[in-house]
């Protein structure tokens, strides 16, 4: 990948992140050079690469046409259906050319955003890989999330068109998409004209006349399109992805093109050790930034085999991820911390029973790895596991342990070091002065952060700047509102959230999104949401709930169902609270706000802390008593 040290590399991205970076871009086809490699004239915002002109898709797809055309692009495999399939790049090409032809028919080009709301399936990669041929962007929303998160989307991103399913499936249960995107499109302020559905036969679905169209009638009518790419700006927008924040309202998370494709492809030699032609097993969803990073886009961007894998670990048994990665040949995997657990607690010989020798390395990220399960995937599989830390945010990793540069070893507990081109500090939480080593800071990065990162959030600069770039006045530092702590050598150990972010088996949660969801519910007063730390998902949330009166008749146990499958059809099951306990009042300073903090630290039997604003002790005395409850 390069000669010399990580040390020297790194130091490179940081001293001379021009010529750095522009070295980098080699990597990727340009239509038109850039003229700039980083405009900095407007911080806190950076811009890479601006005057380029490229495509994503042609990076992705059409420029391997030549050297891989027969090579697999994308091998998908669904246990829930039984469903196995081998598409090469030109049968990708060929997919991906009649999607974007369907979306053209419909008026999507330039600049449109476009809606995907799919489970796990082939139509959702050609979907991603259709929008930014044309220069739309996309929108990936989750499939767990149910009609009010979608109708939130919608409104914010307003969609030309929303490409979506009859149905997923998650361990055997069909889970009908459509009657939730109906309902999300009746809310919504904003709905698009059009909305094509991939229809798997899973369920009957309801067809809205001028507006619902099948994808297979699309498809026949487009079966030998060609659609060339569109070349876009360095800078033009890919996609949007929203994730939480400490407001009800998700972020919409806005990534560019040529930086995105640049810093993809470094991490992907760089920080995997990927090759060309090698096979990359992602076991994320694409719903989350790391399957559009690692499932999508970097894998094809260098010219790999992405696996999309629908299916949950544990079915037909706790060893499919290893049967998979046997008969594909995978030469890295990336999963997530609670994926390890929940496997720990079956069988171990199963992670023998398949022959992993064509597999180097396991990736685990999304929330923190402890260290019992890193060493039990690591003794058991034999291989390396590999912890890296970043966020929606920044598309793809600031810290880990660079495979391509084997003096860097990986220490236990810490997700490694910094990547190139992040200058990241941890700094005083107050006055952002740099901490010394040993010493817990905000972990920060100071501006201008590296190519791939996002550009601001959708539609709102000023919300940009103010979440992210205003923790310090007088600094251009970029918050990851996480705590951290650095060693001598400069590894870097997370220690959790500064807000009230909270991450559920690696999904990350605002839990004033699930208060506000459940102070919705007309039998709800009033509502606090905490994180609690779980030994399976990491952290589950705990809503306490004050019911209004009036409820009284109604027992404890069905209040709890009724704001249970409320949060399901309005946020989804992903955001349903593990516990919903009842108390008649909840504890608050004397001005006010909510201590959120003491209540967890209570669940967590942990000393509640400073006390003295407290208005109502009995409000905090409740809440043991409410969590002994069964
Ligand atoms: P998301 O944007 O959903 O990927 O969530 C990002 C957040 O997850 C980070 O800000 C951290 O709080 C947490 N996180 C991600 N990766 C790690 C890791 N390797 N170790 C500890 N926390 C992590």
């Amino acid at each position: 990948m390069a000669d010399g040290t990580y040390a020297d590399f790194y130091r490179r991205s940081i001293d001379a992140p021009e010529s750095f970076w522009a070295e980098q871009a080699q990597a990727i086809d340009w239509h038109r050079p850039w003229d700039t490699v980083l405009d900095r004239s407007h911080p806190p915002f950076s811009a890479w690469f601006v005057g380029g002109q490229t495509n994503l898709c042609h990076n992705a797809v059409d420029r391997h046409l030549a050297e891989r055309a027969d090579q697999a692009a994308l091998v998908y495999v669904s246990t829930e259906t039984g469903q196995e399939r081998t598409y090469s790049y030109a049968d990708l090409h060929r997919e991906v050319q009649i999607m974007a032809a369907s979306l053209q028919s419909l008026g999507v080009g330039r600049g449109d955003r476009v809606l995907i709301y799919m489970p796990m399936i082939p139509e959702a990669v050609f979907a991603m890989l259709s929008c930014v041929r044309l220069g739309a962007v996309h929108s990936v929303v989750f499939g767990g999330f149910a009609s009010v998160s979608l109708a939130a989307r919608i409104d914010d991103a307003r969609p030309k068109a929303i490409i979506s399913a009859d149905a997923g499936s998650r361990g055997g249960k069909v889970i009908p998409y459509k009657p939730l995107l109906d309902e999300a499109l009746r809310l919504s302020q904003h709905p698009p004209k059009q909305v094509v559905v991939v229809d798997r036969g899973l369920v009957g679905w309801a067809r809205e006349a001028l507006r619902d169209i099948s994808y297979a009638d699309l498809r026949a009518q487009h079966h030998d399109a060609e659609v060339p790419c569109v070349w876009v700006e360095s800078t033009h927008p890919s996609y949007i992805l929203y994730t939480s924040g400490t407001t009800g309202k998700p972020k919409g998370v806005q990534r560019d093109t040529g930086g995105y494709a640049v810093a993809l492809q470094l991490s992907m030699r760089a920080v995997f050790g990927g090759k060309a032609a090698e096979t990359f097993f992602c076991t994320s969803d694409i719903g989350w930034v790391v399957g559009h990073s690692y499932i999508v886009y970097a894998p094809l961007l260098c010219g790999m085999t992405t696996i999309l894998y629908e299916g949950t670990p544990l079915r037909p048994d706790a060893a499919v991820f290893w049967r998979v990665a046997e008969q594909y040949r995978a030469n890295l995997m990336f999963s997530a911390p609670t994926a390890m657990r929940v496997l720990k607690r079956h069988d171990p010989s199963l992670l023998h029973r398949h022959d992993l020798s064509s597999l180097r390395a396991i990736f685990l990220a999304g929330e923190p790895l402890d260290e019992p399960t890193g060493r039990w995937v690591a003794e058991s599989l034999g291989k390396p596991v590999i912890d890296n830390y970043w966020q929606t945010e920044t598309g793809w990793p600031i810290l880990a342990t660079p495979q391509a540069f084997p003096e860097v070893s990986s220490r236990m507990g810490s997700p490694g070091v910094a990547m190139p081109g992040y200058k990241v500090c941890l700094r005083n939480e107050t006055d952002g002065a740099p901490v010394g080593v040993g010493e817990k800071g905000v972990l920060a990065i100071d501006w201008p952060l590296p190519p791939g990162c996002l550009q601001t959030i959708w539609g709102d600069d000023t919300r940009y700047v103010n979440t992210y770039w205003s923790t310090y006045p007088n600094r251009q530092v970029y918050s990851t509102f996480d705590w951290g702590r650095q060693d001598a050598d400069g590894y870097i150990y997370i220690l959790g959230r500064t807000d009230d972010v909270i991450n559920v088996a690696g999904h990350r949660l605002g839990t004033r999104e699930i208060e506000e969801s459940i102070s919705a519910h007309p039998a709800v007063a009033e509502v606090a949401v905490v994180g609690v730390q779980d030994a399976l998902k990491g952290q589950s949330a705990w809503a306490f709930v004050v019911p209004r009166p009036g409820q009284e008749s109604v027992s404890e146990a069905s209040l709890q169902a009724a704001i249970a499958a409320h949060v399901d059809a309005q946020l989804g099951a992903v955001a349903r609270p593990q516990r919903i306990c009842l108390v008649t009042a909840l504890p608050k300073t004397r001005s006010g706000k909510m201590l959120r903090r003491a209540i967890q630290a209570i669940c967590e039997g942990r000393d509640p802390g400073d006390l003295t604003t407290l208005e109502d002790p009995l409000a905090l005395q409740q809440i043991p008593d409410a969590i002994a409850r069964p």
